[in-house]
C-alpha cells in the first residue's frame, strides 16, 4: 500500500543524497539550505533556474549576496511581484536589465523600472517592449 519514497536528487561529492522527499525530482531541505548557504556560484545560479523551489529558497536566491545569482533569479518566468520588488530594492544595472528583459514581469514593475532607472539600456529595452 505504501510506495517506495523517492530520494532527494542532490549529489553531494558525487554521492546521491539519501534523504526522502515527497515527490520525485525534489531536493530535501538540508540540500537546499546547503546550496543556498555554502553552494558555489555555479550551483546557486543553476538552482535559481530550477522549477518547484520552496518559498524560503526563492526568498534566499532573490536576496543572494551575489548580483549574478539575483539577476538569474530575476529572469524566471514564474517570478512574483513580491520578488520583483525585493530585487528592485537595490538599483543595479544588471538586475534592472534582467527584469526589463523578463517578458513575465508585472506591468507595475515595468512601470516602476521605467520611472526610476538611470540606465540607458534598461530604458531602451522597456521602450521597445512598450512599442511592440
Ligand atoms: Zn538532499
Amino acid at each position: 500500500m505504501f510506495g517506495v519514497k523517492p530520494f532527494c536528487i542532490s549529489k553531494l561529492d558525487g554521492v546521491g543524497c539519501k534523504n526522502p522527499v515527497s515527490k520525485p525530482g525534489e531536493r530535501c531541505d538540508s540540500c537546499y539550505n546547503k546550496i543556498v548557504a555554502d553552494g558555489s556560484v555555479a550551483a546557486r545560479i543553476a538552482l535559481a533556474q530550477e522549477g518547484g523551489l520552496p518559498k524560503y529558497v526563492r526568498n534566499a536566491l532573490a536576496q543572494d549576496p551575489l548580483i549574478t545569482v539575483r539577476a538569474t533569479f530575476a529572469s524566471r518566468p514564474d517570478i512574483t511581484k513580491e520578488e520583483e520588488s525585493a530585487i528592485l530594492t537595490i538599483a543595479d544595472e544588471m538586475l534592472e536589465r534582467a527584469l526589463a528583459n523578463n517578458p513575465y514581469i508585472s506591468s507595475e514593475t515595468l512601470r516602476k523600472l521605467k520611472e526610476n532607472t538611470k540606465d540607458p539600456l534598461t530604458s531602451s529595452i522597456i521602450a521597445s517592449r512598450l512599442n511592440s
